[in-house]
């Protein structure tokens, strides 16, 4: 891209404390953008409330002490509350007490203050692209003035910060350069929308002294795989080199090995869902994607229309309960909703879908539309849906999670793949909702820092599978053979043979009205121990003899985490209910000889809540688990379940049902 010469002419009558600079680069927002933004907010109260809000933050940091960290910022998993496994709540005139939100514990220590300076500095780096569009827009000199202020400083301190840690990865001004990916961009475009008011002495110090050993520092460390980091390290890279019209720098971000067009082609599935599995991941890679697309059109790449881009925005619509909560699949934080205004305002104004429309007007019903994308790209007209047809059952082929919808209930079924690094130990497991209220959740996971991550959160078992002799299962991925949502009783069926070696484990869903079936065959050579194992939010009570168990269930494998034990043996039919809210849910598990019922309390999110759960126990080589769930809100509506031929009947007051549980189903 060629630098556009822009002669400016001033006198001493105008000359304010820094002088102009003799050229500027490409800007982030054109001349066009700049008058199309600036009409919206003329002419739309929307858009005048997002302007106030930038200006709002902007005159915030135009007063603001700048008191940047003169130390590198460490690890935002840290920011932990080791009681509750929640975040601690940032607080920025607290840089050595960090307080805990769920009993205002306060808490200190070296991790923690690294930790806080994580958030301190993208902070200041938020605060200089927020400035930077204030300056744009209002072409008021305070606004470039603080940003000046904010990029000198970090040029100044740049030398000083010292990073400790000493693997590949490491960055340098935090702990792991993909932090120093996610911080480029907002510094590329302050310095890129400010720096044509800076003397050319000031835009030598902040190129020489801060831009360039950013750059250096990412491509130095930059991981070296399709992931996530890497989708945030080109961001970086490529806005760096667009900010300062360097082709070198943002060409190979974009089309060199492992940049922009390769980690689209290969990170995300066909199915329009980032490979790693997890609806936060999918977000947070789809957040780096987005960022390079947004300002690659002013250098000449029209990004959005690669295939498979649109998708990502539309498969976690298909993904959602109804109320927008996002199922917390492998590492991902449980409670998330799919809002996300500022990536749906991009997606509307890129592929003008109604259905992106519609879900900015759900965002919009609690909250004003104020965002800086909408500002930035917003469309002066969100266009309503007439009809809202809802959402339907979907089996997303390439990640492996089915979703069977039917009236109120949301039931998904994981069975492959593995989903990298942030995968959970978790085929076959199924979660479940009534409504917008999880009655088994997926329980995501805490933050990285704590130990219950790796030792719960990853295990198998704090998910509702099947364990073989007490070990976590493999990496593995399974196969769906059924997806049948149009079934009377809509149905799906996936098997798995390489969680355990030896061993196949296969499971039939059916999803009726209010009620579940689960059809479970277990085969091997071998005999082993089995653990059945389902959680439910709630109060368990039961209609078995169950005894405290003496001894723990041993250690490792999730185990370690388990409370409250009680157990039973019974070769009958056997019932446990959870009272839930409004809900109550039945198990049902029809008999098996020498079957060992276990109740226990689990950790749930945050850790200090505990899940009642059962494990059904068996040692066999082959066996079978038949098990029915009803919810319901005064009485159950089941009168009885039983085994006729090889179909199981549910017997109704006014009527049978009866599922064949044969081959072919
Ligand atoms: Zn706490
Ligand atoms: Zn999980």
């Amino acid at each position: 891209m060629s630098r556009k010469f822009i002669i400016i002419i001033f006198c001493s009558f105008f000359l304010t404390s820094w002088a102009f600079s003799a050229f500027a680069y490409t800007p982030f927002l054109s001349d066009e953008q700049i008058r199309i933004i600036k009409e919206n907010i003329d002419h739309k109260d929307w858009a005048k409330k997002a302007y106030r809000a930038l200006l709002r933050e902007a005159d915030k940091w135009a007063k603001h002490p700048i008191d940047i960290p003169n130390e590198y910022g460490g690890w935002s998993h840290d920011y932990v509350c080791p009681k509750h496994g929640v975040s601690l709540v940032f607080d920025e005139t607290s840089p050595h007490s960090h307080r805990c939100s769920t009993d205002n514990q306060l808490y200190t220590g070296d991790k923690l203050d690294a930790a806080w300076r994580f958030y301190m500095h993208f902070r200041y780096s938020r605060a200089v692209k927020n400035l930077a569009i204030a300056y744009a827009l209002t072409k008021e000199s305070h606004y470039a003035s603080a940003g000046r202020t904010i990029l000198l400083r970090y040029a100044e301190l740049w030398p000083q910060y010292k990073n400790p840690r000493t693997k590949k990865g490491r960055g340098h001004l935090f702990w792991q350069v993909l932090d120093e990916g996610q911080w480029a961009p907002d510094i590329a475009w302050g310095y890129n929308l400010l720096h044509s008011t800076f003397s050319v002495s000031d835009q030598q110090t902040i190129e020489k002294n801060l831009l360039t050993p950013l750059y250096n520092i990412i491509q130095e460390e930059q991981m070296q795989k399709i992931h996530n980091h890497r989708a945030w390290e080109n961001a970086g890279s490529a806005l760096l080199g667009f900010a300062m019209d360097k082709p070198p720098w943002f060409k190979p971000a974009i089309d060199g090995p492992l940049g922009f067009r390769e980690q689209v082609v290969n990170g995300i599935l066909d199915d329009g869902l980032w490979f790693e599995g997890s609806t936060g991941y999918h977000f947070f890679a789809l957040e780096a994607l987005a960022t390079l697309m947004e300002v690659a059109p002013n250098f000449g790449y029209d990004l959005a229309g690669a295939p498979k881009l649109k998708a990502m925005f539309d498969a976690p619509l298909a993904l959602s309960l109804p109320s927008g909560e996002l199922p917390a699949l492998n590492d991902s934080t449980l409670g998330k909703t799919l809002s996300y205004p500022d990536l749906y305002e991009l997606a509307y104004s890129w592929y003008g879908d109604p259905l992106f429309s519609q879900h900015l007007q759900n965002i919009y019903r609690n909250k004003d539309r104020n965002s800086l994308r909408s500002l930035l790209y917003g469309k002066p007209e969100l266009v309503k849906q007439t009809t809202l047809s809802p959402i339907p059952s979907v089996n997303f082929t390439s990640s492996g999670v089915a979703v069977l919808r039917r009236n109120n209930a949301y039931l998904l079924l994981k069975y492959g793949p593995h989903g990298g690094g942030h995968g959970h130990f978790d085929k076959l497991n199924f979660i479940l909702a009534e409504g917008s209220v999880w009655l088994s959740p997926d329980l995501g996971t805490s933050k990285y820092g704590l130990p219950i991550y790796e030792g719960w959160f990853k295990q198998t078992l704090s998910h509702n599978t099947i364990l073989v002799d007490q070990k976590r299962q493999k990496e593995a991925s399974g196969q769906l053979s059924v997806f049948n949502p149009n079934a009377p009783i809509p149905c799906m069926k996936a098997s798995v043979d390489n969680a355990y070696p030896g061993v196949n484990l296969e499971r039939s869903l059916y999803l009726g009205d209010s009620y579940l079936v689960i059809y479970d065959r277990i085969n091997s050579s071998q005999i082993h121990t089995y653990d059945w194992v389902y959680h439910n939010y709630g109060h368990l009570t039961h209609h078995l003899p169950l005894k405290p168990l003496s001894k723990s269930l041993g250690k490792g494998n999730g185990y370690e985490y388990l409370e409250s034990l009680m157990h039973a043996v019974t070769k009958d039919l056997w019932q446990l209910t959870w009272q839930y809210h409004q809900y109550n849910v039945r198990l049902t598990m029809l008999g098996a000889p020498d079957t060992e019922v276990i109740t226990a309390q689990g950790p749930g999110m945050p850790i200090s809540e505990r899940l009642p759960m059962v494990i059904a126990r068996r040692k066999a080589a082959k066996t079978e688990y038949i098990t029915v769930l009803e919810w319901y809100q005064e009485q159950p509506v089941l009168k009885s379940v039983r085994l006729v031929d090889n179909a199981l009947q549910l017997i109704f007051p006014d009527k049978t049902t009866t599922i064949p549980l044969s081959e072919k189903n």
